[in-house]
C-alpha cells in the first residue's frame, strides 16, 4: 500500500486530497492543527486515514509528527505541501507582518517539511507535490503578498526538481485557478479587518482598490471547481510514470498561464487593469 503525507488537510483542498486519496487505496497521514479536526476527518474517513497533528511554522510539531510517522511507516511515497493561506493587500501599507506571515507558512513552512521527510521519501522514491497557484504565474494588484509566496514556491520546485533527480525524487508544482474552498470566506473576512487597520491616508488611496477585491472574493465565493478535481490532479501527480512538472488546473488558470506567457507585461497590466479588481 503506498502512503502518503498531506498537509493542511482539515479543509478543502487537503482534505478532499485526503479522502480522495485514501479511497484510492493510498495509506493516508492527513495534517491538521486542531484536535478537533483530527476527529472529523477520522468520522469522515471511518477511521481509515491517520491524521498527524502538523503546524507547518512550528518546527518541534513537524518534528514530533516526523517522529509519529516513522513509528507507522519505514518510507512514504508522496509529500502533498497543500497547506497555505491567503494574505492580499496594498503593498505600500501591507504590515509587514502580514508579509512574514504568508511567506513563512506558505514557502518556508514547505521547505521545512520537506527537509524534515526527505529521509522518508528518499528510500520509497517518493514524489513531492507542491501546491501553488495561478497565482504563482500572474501577479494581480492587491495580491502581492499571496503571489509573492506562490512565485517563490515555484522556484523552490524547480530548484528542488532539479536537486532531487539523482535520487529519482520527482517534484511537481500545481497551479490550480479558482477552487470552491473555505480559502475565498478567510480571504474577505481577513480582508475586512485589513481595512479596519489602515491609516486613513492609506484608505483613500486603496480603499476603492481593497473594496474592489473584496467583491471580486465575494463574487468567487461558491463558484470555481469542486476540490476534487485538484485531488484527482494529486493523484496523477503521485502516480503517473512521468509526472508533469506543473499541472494548471482550471480553465481560468489555463488562460492566466497562456497571459502570463505569451503578451507583454503592458497588455497584461491593461487586461488586469479595472476588469476585475476595480482599482483605482
Ligand atoms: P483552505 O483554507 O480550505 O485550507 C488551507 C489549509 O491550510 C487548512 O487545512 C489550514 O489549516 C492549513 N494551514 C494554514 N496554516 C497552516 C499552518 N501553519 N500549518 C499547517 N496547516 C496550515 O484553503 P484551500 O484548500 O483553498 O488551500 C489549500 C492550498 O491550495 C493553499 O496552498 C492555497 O494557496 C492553494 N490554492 C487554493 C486555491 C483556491 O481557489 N482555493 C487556488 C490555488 C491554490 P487550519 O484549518 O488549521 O487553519
Amino acid at each position: 500500500m503506498k502512503t502518503v503525507l498531506i498537509t493542511g488537510a482539515s479543509t478543502g483542498i487537503g482534505e478532499a486530497c485526503a479522502l480522495w486519496l485514501q479511497d484510492k487505496g493510498y495509506r493516508v497521514f492527513a495534517g491538521v492543527r486542531k484536535d478537533s479536526d483530527a476527529e472529523s476527518l477520522r468520522e469522515k474517513s471511518k477511521g481509515r486515514l491517520t491524521p498527524v497533528l502538523l503546524d507547518v511554522v512550528d518546527e518541534v510539531s513537524i518534528r514530533e509528527a516526523a517522529q509519529f510517522i516513522l513509528t507507522q511507516t519505514p518510507q512514504l511515497d508522496g509529500l502533498v505541501n497543500n497547506a497555505g493561506i491567503a494574505v492580499a493587500g496594498p503593498l505600500e501599507f501591507l504590515p509587514l507582518e502580514e508579509l512574514r506571515r504568508v511567506l513563512e507558512v506558505n514557502v518556508i513552512g514547505q521547505v521545512a517539511v520537506t527537509q524534515a521527510f526527505l529521509p522518508l521519501l528518499r528510500p520509497a522514491k517518493g514524489r513531492v507535490v507542491l501546491m501553488s497557484s495561478i497565482s504563482g504565474r500572474v501577479a494581480a494588484p492587491m495580491m502581492g503578498p499571496y503571489a509573492a509566496s506562490k512565485f517563490a514556491l515555484e522556484a523552490i520546485g524547480d530548484a528542488l526538481r532539479r536537486e532531487l533527480k539523482p535520487w529519482a525524487i520527482e517534484v511537481s508544482i500545481l497551479e490550480p485557478g479558482n477552487i470552491q474552498t473555505p480559502i475565498w470566506s478567510k480571504g474577505v473576512a481577513w480582508g475586512e479587518e485589513l481595512k479596519a487597520r489602515l491609516s486613513p491616508e492609506a484608505t483613500r488611496f486603496y480603499g476603492r482598490a481593497i473594496e474592489g477585491i473584496l467583491n471580486y472574493i465575494r463574487g468567487q465565493e461558491g463558484r470555481g471547481l469542486h476540490p476534487d478535481e485538484v485531488a484527482r490532479v494529486v493523484e496523477q501527480a503521485l502516480s503517473a510514470t512521468r509526472p508533469k512538472t506543473r499541472y494548471l488546473i482550471g480553465r481560468d488558470a489555463k488562460a492566466g498561464a497562456l497571459l502570463a506567457r505569451f503578451l507583454p507585461d503592458q497588455w497584461v497590466d491593461r487586461f488586469i487593469a479595472g476588469r476585475r479588481f476595480g482599482q483605482q
